[in-house]
């Protein structure tokens, strides 16, 4: 296995795994760049497996467990969270935007919210349930299939702004989508990712030095969907060997707001960690629980 990032075969395993479909999978660091992925990725059998129609129902990130199906949760989320999002982390950063290509745009909300704020739309999902869907609530004509292997040639220099919410973390060749997103934008163009920041977190970091320690590992509560984990640095790092300006935004939620999923000593631990956590990330804007990434095309 080569690192997709800086092609370095040598990794270390980390002490968390995930059990899926008969398979253990590893979480592993690459011991050159530190980008964090996966011992195996899944097979094309097992990624549809896994973005079947369950997903969009409960099976997306143990939304059972919260009793949420995927379209109630987005509907929940709201446009206008979205719109709040356009203003904050993307309009700031565009020049003379007016187009918007979103990657992975599930039900089509984001780009509804776009589409309200007077920006042409544009957009790709995986799974036909969803594609179906956008079309019934929003009218969204998206287009259907795998970024990763689809020929978007035809797309090259056509946006302002290329948009991805927790999907980067779901591709099994970010060196690879971050050029094909390169191609798609127009001069000035932006790209603005959000992604989860799991393995970027204080408590990650202790929780993964005590487990090596007493060598013992962690079973992860949910199906490998994440195929690599990003800290501000080795997110950084990704874009920048494509484009010429990147920021990465690290945002971390109130102790309060922290979901019980795994609940027990690890949430009692997690929570406890996350006093300290808030106001560092607060203050260094690092090791956030979620990061968005602008990168800019600057020619
Ligand atoms: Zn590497």
């Amino acid at each position: 296995m080569n690192c997709n990032h800086c092609h370095s075969t040598s990794f270390s395993i980390l002490p968390f795994y995930y059990e899926w479909n008969s398979h253990r999978f590893d979480v592993v660091r690459c011991k050159s760049c530190s980008l964090i992925t996966l011992s195996r990725l899944p097979n094309d059998e097992e990624l549809q497996k896994l973005y079947s129609e369950d997903f969009f129902t409960f099976g997306a990130h143990t939304l059972d467990k919260l009793g949420i199906d995927y379209e109630t949760m987005a509907d929940q989320y709201g446009l206008e969270t979205h719109k709040q999002f356009i203003k904050n982390y993307i309009e700031p950063y565009g020049t003379s935007l007016t187009s918007f290509f979103e990657i992975g745009a599930g039900m089509a909300h984001f780009l509804q919210a776009a589409k309200e704020l007077g920006y042409a739309v544009d957009g790709l999902e995986i799974g036909d349930v969803a594609v179906r869907k956008a079309k019934e609530k929003f009218g969204i004509e998206l287009r259907l299939g795998d970024f990763e292997k689809l020929d978007l040639s035809s797309l090259s220099n056509s946006f302002d702004c290329i948009y991805a919410g927790d999907v980067f973390e779901h591709m099994r060749d970010p060196a690879l989508v971050v050029e094909k997103m390169y191609e798609m934008l127009r001069p000035n163009g932006i790209v603005v990712i959000k992604i989860p920041g799991t393995f970027n977190l204080l408590s990650s970091k202790i929780a993964s030095m005590i487990f090596s320690m007493t060598n013992k590992s962690k079973k992860l509560p949910d199906k490998p969907y994440h195929l690599y984990e990003f800290t501000t640095k080795t997110i950084s790092n990704i874009f920048l060997k494509k484009f010429q300006e990147v920021t990465v935004v690290n945002t971390i939620k109130k102790p309060s707001e922290l979901n019980k999923k795994t609940g027990g000593i690890d949430y009692a631990i997690k929570y406890f960690l996350q006093f300290i956590n808030y106001p560092l990330t607060k203050i260094t804007n690092r090791f956030g629980d979620r990061m968005t990434v602008i990168a800019k095309k600057v020619s």
